[in-house]
């Protein structure tokens, strides 16, 4: 069995007090590998920090459109620095829009912190690592117009129509423990039209906790969870879904 948990925030404050304990618990729990994706700056160098320290952790560099509105040219520089000389550093992430809180980041800033890192991630050849949450069909539309392809919609939420229309597009889904929860019909249903060699699985920890663990801090060993749910919505086995997401995983971080 192989598991690849593809999208996981292990430089989150929430692990600070036992972070090497839980590392060693993911590694003893079977997963063989995890994508530690970052936020800011100072998420993106702790991430390579975890990276480097553990062989079968990879990490992504990013700009998250919570942190769009600071973020200045030094910034995006710095980001770009790390993903020309940290060799595992293998997707450029996780960049997107989020317009559910008021708070978050102006548009105009959001936009732009997204089109600059897509444009970045096309020209180090590296995937990109996408977060679209009630961005109002702004990012499909960058997407488009921008004709990206290289790209994984991490922790998706759309409907089986969008699925569709991302799956024409080149693109890889990616989903977390939301397919575990008793109300994840839409999630389900966009499952359906996904083909097999266009998914991948993911924790989103400390977040998004599967059940039955919901509620509660999620780590990579619970990307289990995720696995046999997808599995059963697909109709194959648990060891062969975790060999085609593990396999997907391979080939589209390039690793
Ligand atoms: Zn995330």
């Amino acid at each position: 069995m192989k598991l690849f948990d593809t999208h996981a925030h292990l430089d989150d404050a929430w692990f600070d007090d036992d972070r090497e304990a839980v590392i060693e618990n993911i590694k003893n729990s079977g997963v063989a590998h995890v994508m530690e994706v970052g936020s800011d700056v100072k998420s993106s160098e702790k991430a390579v920090g975890i990276a480097n320290a553990h062989d079968f952790i990879y990490c992504a560099v990013g700009i998250h459109p919570e942190s769009a509105d600071g973020a200045d040219d030094k910034d995006f520089e710095r980001i770009k620095e790390l993903a020309l000389t940290e060799p595992k550093v293998k997707a450029i992430g996780e960049i997107g829009i989020d317009y559910h809180y008021d708070d978050c980041a102006p548009r105009e800033k959001q936009t732009a912190c997204f089109e600059r890192q897509l444009d970045m991630a096309r020209e180090l050849g590296l995937p990109a690592i996408i977060h679209d949450r009630d961005s109002k069909g702004d990012v499909l539309r960058i997407l488009k117009e921008k004709n990206v392809s290289n790209a994984v919609m991490h922790c998706f939420s759309g409907s089986a129509e969008t699925a569709k229309i991302l799956v024409n597009m080149g693109l890889m889904i990616s989903f977390t423990g939301v397919v575990t929860f008793k109300n994840a019909r839409r999630a389900i249903e966009a499952l359906k039209v996904i083909p097999l060699e266009r998914l991948m699985i993911e924790t989103d920890s400390p977040y998004m906790a599967p059940e039955p663990h919901r509620g509660k801090r999620n780590d990579s060993s619970y990307v289990r969870y995720v696995a046999e749910k997808i599995a059963e919505v697909k109709g194959v086995s648990f060891d062969e879904l975790c060999r085609i997401t593990y396999e997907n995983a391979i080939r589209f971080f390039n690793i």
